[in-house]
């Protein structure tokens, strides 16, 4: 018997060893494709999850360029590769998506404002400031006002909200523009939101684009906690200007894979832009179970430049919630009664040592298409219903989470 082909399927490489490159893992694995991971250390949470991996460091060029040996494309666990390295990986031939040129609105706050603006997509008031002088000028005497810095923030850190203008000059704002060691920083106006939205896109190299529903998301102490997807009760034409002000930057800025626009919700005012992130996101970690087709595998298939899949809902609604670390860190111990008590949860642990606070897994619940809402009463308006249904998903994904936290 002639012995069979050899496996031809390409292969992705991707800069990081996060809970995104690892949720990259089994659609990878689906699909056929091999997954190589450039991981921070032999223990990084992706390297289970990868059919292989190299160990090294992503800010260095030599490593990068032996890790794009034998790589089909390259993409990212993360934002903080070095632009100019992987400028040097075009130039050598590689395959890098999303490029550089677009990477850098997700990377610098500064440089994504300018962008927002030349589109004409709303943005906050904002500007780039060298000093306190010139934060006391943006401020007009209305405090307070949202000090940035431009580059290396995540999960809220990089973000000052500065009260008043004696913060401003004795504070730490003063400190940051003292030693931050940024030309500038960005000043924004305190949007007055009440909600944030995030809306979630994926676009081809060769410009296939396709939208998610836009999804409410829920941040506590700066981290996203939960996610509600499609997101309650959003005006549909806010939902519309949305959803297209995400094609339109995906499209303008030449992104590639999945990206994510972090929307304020302002009541009058429609949303404003917050910021950008160029990789699956975890505003979009509902998509694995509750939509056609996940972030992870649209992200994949994005970046090899192949047709998109069908974003539509599986269900009426999905309710993603994380797991944060708490006291408990043997997470497996919440197993038995969380499979129990909410088997319609789908869990997704990140294989990450628990710290309190640290985001560990998460875990989806899905309202299956044409179930009714909990305790329909007649009388009640459609979206009543809906909130009830919604509320009732929260609750579900809140015990899950909660049980997988504490353990038994
Ligand atoms: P990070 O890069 O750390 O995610 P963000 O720019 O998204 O930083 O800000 C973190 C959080 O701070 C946001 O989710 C929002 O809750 C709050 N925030 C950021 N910018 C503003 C602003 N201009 N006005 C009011 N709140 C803001």
């Amino acid at each position: 018997m002639p012995s069979p082909a050899p496996v031809t399927g390409p292969v992705v490489g991707v800069i990081g060893g996060g809970q995104l490159a690892r949720m990259m893992g089994p659609a990878a694995t689906e699909l056929g494709i091999e997954l190589r991971v450039l991981a921070e250390a032999p223990d990084s949470c992706a390297v289970p999850a990868a059919a292989s991996h190299e160990v090294g460091d992503y800010k260095d060029l030599a490593t990068l360029l032996s890790f794009a040996d034998g790589v089909d494309v390259i993409t990212f666990d993360h934002e903080h590769v070095p632009n100019e390295h992987l400028e040097a990986l075009l130039t050598a031939g590689v395959a890098v998506e999303p490029r550089p040129t677009a990477l850098v609105h997700a990377q610098d706050k500064i440089v994504m404002r300018r962008a927002v603006e030349k589109l004409g997509l709303p943005n906050p008031r904002w500007a780039a400031v060298k000093s306190v002088e010139d934060l006391v000028a943006f401020a007009e005497g209305r405090w307070p006002v949202v000090l940035k810095t431009p580059r290396g923030g995540y999960d809220g850190k990089g973000v000052l909200v500065v009260p008043s203008e004696s913060e401003a000059r004795n504070g730490t704002a003063a400190a940051w523009f003292a030693e931050s060691g940024f030309e500038h920083l960005l000043a924004e106006e305190a949007v007055p939101f009440t909600r944030e939205l995030s809306a979630l896109v994926a676009r081809t190299p060769t410009g296939e684009v396709r939208s998610w529903p836009v999804v409410e998301s829920i941040q506590v102490d700066g981290v996203c906690d939960e996610v509600l997807a499609p997101a309650p009760g959003l005006d549909p034409e806010v939902e519309q200007a949305a959803e297209s002000a995400a094609r339109t930057l995906a499209t303008e800025l030449g992104v590639t894979g999945v990206v994510a626009v972090e929307l304020f919700d302002v009541p009058g005012r429609g949303f404003l832009v917050n910021e950008l992130a160029m990789r699956p996101h975890n505003s979009g970690h509902w998509s694995m179970d509750g939509a056609v087709t996940g972030q992870f595998e649209q992200h994949l298939r994005a970046v090899l430049d192949l047709p998109l899949g069908d974003t539509g809902l599986l269900g009426t609604a999905t309710v993603m919630k994380n797991v944060l670390g708490g006291e408990n860190t043997d997470l497996f111990s919440g197993f038995t009664r969380v499979m129990s008590s909410v088997p319609e949860a789908k869990v997704h642990l990140y294989g990450k040592g628990v710290r309190p606070g640290r985001k560990v897994g998460h875990v989806n619940v899905t309202a299956p298409a044409g179930a009714p809402a909990p305790e329909t009463n007649t009388g009640q308006s459609g979206q009543d219903s809906a909130d009830q249904r919604m509320s009732a998903l929260r609750d579900r994904a809140r015990e899950a989470a909660a049980l997988l936290r504490d353990g038994a």
